[in-house]
């Protein structure tokens, strides 16, 4: 029988305190270069970001005696810390019940395409690792009463591997991480963002040799920009997404990742094309997926004109009732818009309406005290008329309550009570939303120990293009937990390198500095808020769920005009402690330029529709079909079976921006076999392999 939760246990799992941070350790060294005092930091690794993904790299190689320490823009930043959905999930081996077979997940983990064989198998195998080592710190997994760990199905997972402890699961990994952070004295620079890579040498030579990172309160008249060195071998990039990219976006604030860092330090960048999208509460608010209970409730969706007029929209796009009020349930395991869903009356079709709404200028909510209005000369909703799953499934749950809010509440209080937290009473008032950007499934391209292309670099989480098309849903958090891992195991097997001479770093750090002065202008006609604008209305309006050719084509262009611009003129900065923001914006305009780039080599190579994006062109093969008629206006190209095994790159080349393509990598297919590999574990050739050398166009 189902058991009422006690309000305090509720509010344990959401209000999810941080612990403090210990003080910083002194910087003791510093170096005079062109006029800049920069203080000095020496380690043999450092770990730029401090969510899930970060933290787990600097434990496990702290644990394995790394001479490691942390920087972080804001310690519980970022996504892992201040996202979440309605359950937010952790993707894994499914021990419970059935078992499960790496293959298998493997297989789900990289069906939608461009993803690379290897490293599908790596995050499987890894789950059960990354989850364990989660409990063992204490990250409170819900299990039943003979210690299997309860699991549900979310999208793009027939199988059910998803678990969670509720709406802060990822903010209650960074807690138990952090604490084992803490626990392991690992330095922590907190407030001082990365932004240069230092490297040395030339060619497939070239390696880190530290970042160099600003801090408003480490300016002083003769450090006037804040900067600061940490000299290091290692460096392991876990800077998160881009949630910045986009206006429509479901990321927290201020979460600019670290692809244009990337670019600007050489390293080559992957899948930039493969992002998610879904339906959610805007950042301007409180920024929170609309998924799992929120629409298994099937709350009533409409919109409202400028003149306050009332739409029920979606009853012009479904032919009954119960499709209708079905694929709105269905949105809860089919969260991210993909274009195939839009076909047969598809839950994708839900995203285009809303999408379509949005444009037209009405504003969209979710009514938690209406069930879903009939359609016109249909019966009324009822919930016995729904689609066998859908019954079945709240059936199952005990949902019988005649209104979605009570179904709602019974299925999951603590939904209501998040928003309550954010001042909004989803019980009392309908809810605005919309369709935004949540996720970059590319980013740094890395191979199965998470090593980017630049010697002593690695990337992990979201930093990393470690994602194919599509991913099941909790794959992210699994990915930086198996990566984290992966990295530092490997960081710590090579060693430190020799330590750099002192006269790299001398002209390194020169060059980086004259870098930086040419982008903050004080008088520059270029501000921070003009090149956000221009970048996140850009890429909202031109390369969100719908792509258009000519649109992609011009965006591009209009992206590379700004960065010629930005290159000539810098951007103005008008407070002293703007500075890391000037710079993270410019590196944003690099990576607005990457990914329409890539997106546009795509559909230009005649790609076809794939994951998030719908590639809508007049002569596609695909028409979406609505109750009111073919959406001629959405006619998109169908995906092309060949793309599905090749993977599009960029990087900054000597003058412009460079594209390749590269085979996504394949298993070479050999069992594992214990006599004959255990020696390559014990001698460390397994750290051995060989990374992959890219030829560009
Ligand atoms: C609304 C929403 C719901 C989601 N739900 C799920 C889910 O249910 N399951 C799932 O698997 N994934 C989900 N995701 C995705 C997942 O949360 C992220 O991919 C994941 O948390 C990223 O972790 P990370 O450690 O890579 O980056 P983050 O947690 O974003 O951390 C990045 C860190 O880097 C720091 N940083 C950034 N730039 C710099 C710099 N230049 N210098 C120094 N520090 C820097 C930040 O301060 C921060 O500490 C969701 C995402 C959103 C937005």
């Amino acid at each position: 029988m189902a058991q009422t939760v006690p309000e305090e246990i509720l509010a344990a799992l959401t209000d999810v305190e941080m612990p403090k941070l210990p003080e910083e350790p002194a910087l003791f060294d510093s170096l005079m270069v062109q006029g800049h005092h920069v203080p000095i930091y020496r380690c043999s690794a450092v770990v730029m970001g401090s969510g899930a993904a970060g933290l787990r790299a600097a434990v496990e190689a702290r644990r394995r005696g790394v001479n490691v320490a942390i920087i972080s823009q804001s310690a519980w930043g970022g996504t892992s810390a201040c996202s979440g959905s309605d359950k937010q999930t952790l993707h894994t081996a499914n021990t419970a019940d059935l078992g499960d077979n790496f293959q298998d997940m493997a297989r789900a983990i990289g069906a939608g395409g461009a993803m690379d064989e290897d490293t599908a198998y790596v995050e499987a195998v890894g789950s059960v690792r990354a989850m364990a080592s989660l409990q063992f710190m204490g990250l409170p997994l819900p299990q039943d009463a003979l210690g299997g760990t309860l699991r549900y199905q979310t999208d793009h997972d027939e199988v059910g591997r998803a678990t969670s402890c509720g709406p802060r699961t990822s903010r209650l990994m960074v807690q138990v991480l952090a604490r084992e952070a803490i626990r392991l004295g690992i330095p922590f620079f907190n407030q001082t963002t990365g932004v240069r890579v230092l490297t040395a040498g030339a060619g497939d030579s070239r390696q880190v040799i530290g970042i160099l990172a600003v801090r408003a309160r480490g300016q002083t008249p003769d450090n006037p920009y804040g900067l600061v060195m940490f000299q290091c071998s290692h460096l392991v990039i876990a800077a998160g997404g881009p949630g910045e990219l986009y206006r429509d976006s479901v990321f927290p604030n201020g979460c600019f990742g670290a692809l244009g860092l990337a670019l600007q330090a050489g390293a080559d960048l992957v899948n930039l094309t493969e992002s998610q999208f879904g339906i959610g509460t805007r950042r301007e608010g409180f920024p929170w997926n609309l998924s799992g209970t929120y629409v298994q409730a099937i709350p009533h969706i409409y919109s409202v004109d400028v003149a306050g007029g009332e739409h029920h929209f979606l009853a012009d796009y479904y032919r009954s009732t119960q499709e209708l009020a079905s694929n709105i349930f269905r949105k809860g395991y089919q969260w991210p818009f993909h274009a195939t869903r839009m076909l047969n009356y598809g839950s994708s079709l839900i995203d285009l309406a809303i999408h379509r709404e949005v444009a037209a200028g009405r504003r969209v909510y979710m009514d938690f005290n209406r069930n879903p209005l009939p359609v016109a000369g249909d019966l009324p909703f009822s919930l016995d008329r729904l689609d066998d799953d859908v019954r079945a499934y709240l059936g199952r749950a005990g949902a019988h309550h005649a209104q979605p809010i009570d179904r709602l509440r019974h299925m999951n209080p603590l939904s209501i009570e998040l928003y309550l937290r954010y001042k909004v009473d989803i019980a009392a008032h309908p809810l605005e939303f919309a369709v935004n950007n949540q996720h970059m499934n590319g980013g740094i391209a890395v191979d199965t120990w998470a090593r980017s292309s630049l010697n002593g670099m690695y990337a992990v989480g979201e930093a990393a293009g470690t994602h194919g098309v599509t991913r099941p849903g909790g794959a992210a958090l699994n990915a930086g937990q198996v990566m984290g891992t992966r990295a530092a195991e490997h960081l710590a097997a090579v060693g430190p390198n020799a330590p750099s001479v002192d006269a790299d770093i001398q002209t390194e750090l020169g060059r980086a500095i004259e870098q930086i002065a040419a982008v903050l202008k004080p008088e520059s006609s270029i501000s921070v808020r003009s090149v956000k604008d221009a970048v996140q209305s850009r890429m909202s309006d031109h390369a969100g769920i719908l792509c258009r050719p000519d649109d992609v084509a011009q965006a591009l262009s209009d992206a590379k005009d700004l960065n010629q611009q930005i290159a000539e003129k810098g951007i103005a900065h008008m407070r002293a402690g703007e500075v890391a923001r000037v710079l993270q914006w410019q590196q944003m305009a690099l990576a607005s330029e990457a990914v329409l780039m890539a997106l546009n080599h795509y559909i230009a190579s005649g790609g076809g529709s794939r994951g998030a994006r719908a590639i809508v062109d007049d002569a596609g093969d695909c028409t979406p079909i609505a109750r009111s008629g073919q959406l001629e206006d959405t006619r998109f190209r169908s995906e092309r079976a060949a793309d599905k095994a090749v993977q599009i790159l960029v990087r900054m080349g000597a003058e412009k921006m460079e594209i390749a393509t590269r085979p996504s990598r394949i298993m070479k297919g050999e069992k594992p076999f214990f006599e004959r590999d255990w020696p390559a574990w014990l001698t460390g050739a397994v750290f051995d392999a060989e990374k992959a050398v890219l030829a560009y166009d």
